[in-house]
């Protein structure tokens, strides 16, 4: 996602390769997502990347709303969360969960409804990604895992699976991968970690009513959406640091996931239809790298998604073009202070 939105906004103004190593870009962390658009997802910094991308989103969104509940314990936390977005533009209201959920049990007995968060159709957003960066110009090359990268005065040297190019800047949009690709090509890791994090598909009795939130946790231990057929995506909200690799769902994190579900309404899971798992990379404070990096010249940082990365790629790919290319900003993203994702933030003694 990360690649194709900025090579998008990109290649009218640039010659853009797209150097992907799988054989189907969108493999890793864009296929495996959640699919939602929450304002209040990633926090205040993230927030007005999010809220910017919303317009540019609009066609691939779909009415969902999120509702964040809590047991009596966690009332600190719901005050919290509502001042934390208090001076936002985002609509939030406390409201009794229950006749949002049949069967929620009794201990939940607060909430907040979040009614803007929208289903977002990643597939045909990521496509349109690409296919507004190929009419632009954009090539995309496969298979072509980047394995190494030196800089000369004529700028980087790039030796891939699948031949040897030059370019002028290289982007960074390598997710997981993103530290592994900037010590190939000399440049100081930022600390990018990957979390993985599971996903389950559901079959419950009773079905999930499709008129249902997005249902999340305000202590952060699991959310569940209603999805076509009466099914629920489901995910214990874990966060277990990884290498970068090929996630894949472990067994325990499928059960704690259930378990989970079953304290929280008090329908059957009829059947675990799938499991997937993904990789969440956050830079160490949490906020997205955009930015040339300032110790190498050429080297350009597009990392650190980690949970929002779907939902803020218009707004991150516009402020990044900017300063990729040293223009001006698109109206979009104009009121955007871009200094709190600088990689500079990392690079100061
Ligand atoms: C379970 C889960 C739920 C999520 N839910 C949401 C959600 O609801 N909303 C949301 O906005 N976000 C969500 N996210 C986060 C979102 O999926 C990510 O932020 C986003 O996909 C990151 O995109 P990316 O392009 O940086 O990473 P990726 O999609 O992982 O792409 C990185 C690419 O770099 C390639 N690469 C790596 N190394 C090399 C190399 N050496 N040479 C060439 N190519 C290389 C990889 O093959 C890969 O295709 C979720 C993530 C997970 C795991």
């Amino acid at each position: 996602m990360a690649g194709a939105s900025l090579a998008a906004a990109v290649a009218p103004h640039a010659s853009v390769l797209l150097i992907e190593a799988e054989e189907a870009p969108g493999y890793h962390s864009t296929g495996r997502s959640a699919a939602f658009w929450s304002e209040t997802y990633g926090g205040p910094g993230v927030q007005p990347l999010t809220t910017a991308s919303g317009e540019a989103l609009r066609s691939f969104l779909e009415p969902l709303g999120s509702l964040h509940i809590g047991r009596a314990e966690d009332a600190p936390a719901i005050d919290t969360f509502l001042a934390t977005f208090e001076s936002s533009s985002i609509a939030l209201e406390r409201i009794d969960p229950a006749g949002f959920v049949p069967g929620l049990r009794v201990e939940w007995k607060l909430g907040v409804f979040e009614p803007s968060s929208a289903y977002i159709d990643v597939a045909a957003l990521h496509a349109d990604s690409f296919a507004r960066a190929r009419r632009a110009g954009a090539e995309l090359i496969v298979n072509a895992p980047l394995r190494a990268a030196s800089r000369d005065n004529q700028g980087w040297r790039l030796e891939t699976g699948a031949g040897r190019f030059a370019a002028s800047i290289l982007v960074n949009a390598a997710g997981a991968w993103a530290d592994a690709i900037a010590a190939m090509a000399g440049v100081a890791p930022i600390g990018i970690q990957p979390y993985r994090r599971t996903m389950v598909q559901l079959r419950t009795d009773p079905a999930g009513a499709a008129t249902m939130p997005l249902v999340a946790d305000i202590g952060g231990s699991f959310y569940f959406k209603p999805e076509a057929g009466g099914r629920l995506w489901l995910s214990p909200h874990d966060e277990i640091a990884s290498e970068p690799c090929d996630a894949q769902p472990e067994e325990i994190d499928v059960a704690i996931a259930i378990d989970r579900f079953e304290r929280i309404v008090d329908w059957r899971v009829a059947a675990v239809e799938r499991r997937w798992a993904g990789l969440r990379s956050f830079a160490p404070d949490r906020l997205p790298v955009y930015g040339f990096d300032p110790s190498v010249p050429g080297f350009f940082w597009c990392a650190g998604q980690g949970g929002f990365g779907i939902q803020t790629a218009p707004a991150g790919a516009a402020l990044a073009a900017a300063l990729l290319l040293s223009a001006a900003p698109e109206a979009m993203v104009a009121a955007i202070d871009p200094a709190p994702y600088a990689p500079d933030r990392f690079r100061m003694a």
